[in-house]
């Protein structure tokens, strides 16, 4: 990095590796949640000057674009981008060892700037060079693409790779951030050429699944003898390689992203401490224009410090009524563009969009059609919904099709519209355009959720179970609603919850007191927004975790 500036030869900086980081809409290197949490780390990074840079994989051919066939099928295509059209090439290169042959990297430098001007570095890794076997020019292609062998390729590296570009481009790090297990391998490379670095660990999922395993003849088989098989064992789990308990046995501080899931993974790895930094959205990326516009007025230095928004009682109902309006205007626009359906204005928006995968329960809404078109019957009102699945989850691209069937039975009575290709920039039209966020996954499986904070800072209240985030930030008819309560769990009585508070609260509040509508949009901009962003997360990891 010497080559390219001497800013970043300070007192040493904090490495945040992410399998997928999303930086900016043009750039396809994240799949989800995940990747826009470690895009907003950065942001939130430059905007409070911390001394962090990012390292991912370049991931040329993206995660994928989704279209959606006739029949409710999910389609995916390619999304390549051009590292060359955003980033510069550093000259450095080193190599890891896999499957008997020196894979050669080398690193694209984006840097992620504030609105106030200062920016922190991303390394982006890459083996699309002609001294790589043909093989091995693709392993930093496609995310989380591939078989098992592809993926512990891909974490070597990231993890291997990324430690030995750092040393190579001469960059002082004093923390090493294993941003969830894929990148557990930094932490075994970290210690052996950094054995005084500080080393933390977030873990992203409680679901058992989610965790990275790998049988040993694989790893030997990938890494050859570079780790004593003995020790693997002992930090990484004895009969396959956990990268979960890989991380955890590497880290000195360990958080999960939220309180009810720092508890769930305490109990799912007993011996370790986990703490909990609960997650947060990046304040200025996440707020439409016309809201920006409206707190800068009120509060300016609003997006750096958003604890201004504490104070929303100060804004007046019709400019956060109109602020809103001309951001539904905007949704309406886009699902008109890309899904071709007409909304209406004067007709309340259900906003739904997640990764479509069987825990999210995404059609939790849909489970009585005839109890929902009852309650549209007395008070109309419309869906949007939107999300990815993974190319290998036929559960979840058979959810895709059941929504269009959904769509299809509710015609006349809900207007559905489902928008394809679920990315930040349809993200931001949703959180903003819709008039209720709507989360409906089955607890404890939510490890926080982020899409609901990024409602919150657009002035639209949350509908959702009480798991990850919505535990600590639902105040009941202040904040947003809770759908059923903590202890009971069963889909029926969800979904019976669900319909209930639609019919009889939301619903009616929506068409009869305006001013009690608003203040719910309020309470959700003064009491969630000003707490759930990731200018509080990174001043929380800054202080608890890399003790800056
Ligand atoms: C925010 C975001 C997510 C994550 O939302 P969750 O509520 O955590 O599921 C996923 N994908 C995109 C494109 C996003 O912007």
């Amino acid at each position: 990095m010497a080559e390219t500036t001497t800013e970043l030869d300070i007192a040493g900086r904090v490495a945040y590796f992410s399998m997928e980081m999303a930086l900016e809409p043009a750039i396809p290197t994240y799949a989800g949640g995940l990747g826009v949490l470690a895009g907003d780390v950065m942001r939130s990074a430059a905007d409070l000057e911390l001394p962090v840079i990012g390292i991912t994989l370049v991931s040329r051919a993206g995660y994928f674009k989704q279209e959606i066939g006739p029949d409710g099928g999910q389609i995916e295509k390619p999304a390549t981008w051009r590292p060359e059209a955003h980033t510069r090439r550093l000259g450095a290169k080193v190599a890891v060892h896999l499957e008997g042959r020196q894979v050669w990297i080398i690193a694209w430098l984006y840097f992620v700037s504030s609105v106030r001007g200062a920016s922190v570095p991303v390394l982006l890794l890459d083996t699309n060079l002609e001294e790589n076997h043909v093989e091995d020019r693709t392993l930093t292609d496609s995310l989380y693409g591939g078989d098992a062998a592809y993926r512990l390729k891909q974490e070597a590296i990231l993890g291997i790779g990324g430690v030995r570009m750092l040393r190579a481009l001469a960059v002082k790090i004093r923390c090493f951030h294993m941003n969830e297990g894929h990148s557990a391998f930094m932490g075994l490379e970290s210690r052996r050429v950094e054995p005084k670095a500080r080393r933390i660990f977030t873990t992203h999922t409680p679901v058992d699944a989610g965790h990275d395993r790998f049988p040993y003849t694989l790893v030997t088989q990938v890494l050859g003898d570079y780790y004593e098989l003995e020790e693997l064992k002992e930090l990484g789990g004895s009969d396959e390689l956990n990268m979960t308990r890989l991380s955890l046995s590497l880290a000195d501080y360990v958080n999960g992203v939220a309180r009810r899931h720092a508890m769930v993974s305490q109990r799912m790895f007993p011996g370790y401490e986990i703490k909990a930094v609960t997650n947060g959205v990046h304040p200025f990326t996440w707020t439409s224009e016309p809201f920006r516009a409206l707190y800068s007025r009120h509060w300016p230095g609003w997006s750096h410090n958003p604890e201004a928004l504490m104070r929303s009682e100060q804004l007046a109902s019709e400019d956060i009524w109109n602020a809103h309006m001309i951001a539904k205007a905007a949704l309406i626009r886009l699902v008109q563009a890309r899904a071709g359906s007409q909304l209406e204005a004067g007709v309340p928006i259900l906003g739904l969009a997640r990764r479509m995968t069987e825990y999210k329960r995404i059609d939790l809404l849909f489970r009585d059609l005839s109890r929902l078109k009852s309650i549209a019957n007395s008070h109309p009102f419309q869906v949007v919904l939107a999300g990815k699945s993974h190319p290998h989850d036929a559960g979840g691209k058979r959810i895709i099709e059941r929504l269009h069937q959904y769509a299809l039975a509710l015609k006349g009575s809900v207007q559905v519209a489902f928008i394809p290709d679920y990315d930040m920039e349809v993200a931001l039209a949703m959180v903003s355009g819709a008039d209720v966020w709507l989360n409906t996954p089955l607890p404890p499986h939510e490890a926080s959720g982020t899409s609901g904070m990024k409602a919150a800072f657009n002035g639209v209240p949350n509908l959702s179970i009480l798991d990850g985030w919505w535990l600590e930030g639902c105040i009941e008819g202040i904040t947003g609603w809770a759908i059923g309560n903590d202890s009971q769990a069963t889909d029926e009585s969800h979904a019976a919850s669900l319909y209930d508070k639609l019919e009889h609260i939301i619903l009616p509040m929506w068409y009869r007191d305006r001013g009690a509508w608003v203040n719910v949009m309020r309470g959700a901009i003064g009491r969630n927004a000003n707490h759930f962003n990731s200018q509080r997360m990174m001043r929380q990891y800054a202080a608890e975790g890399y003790l800056l």
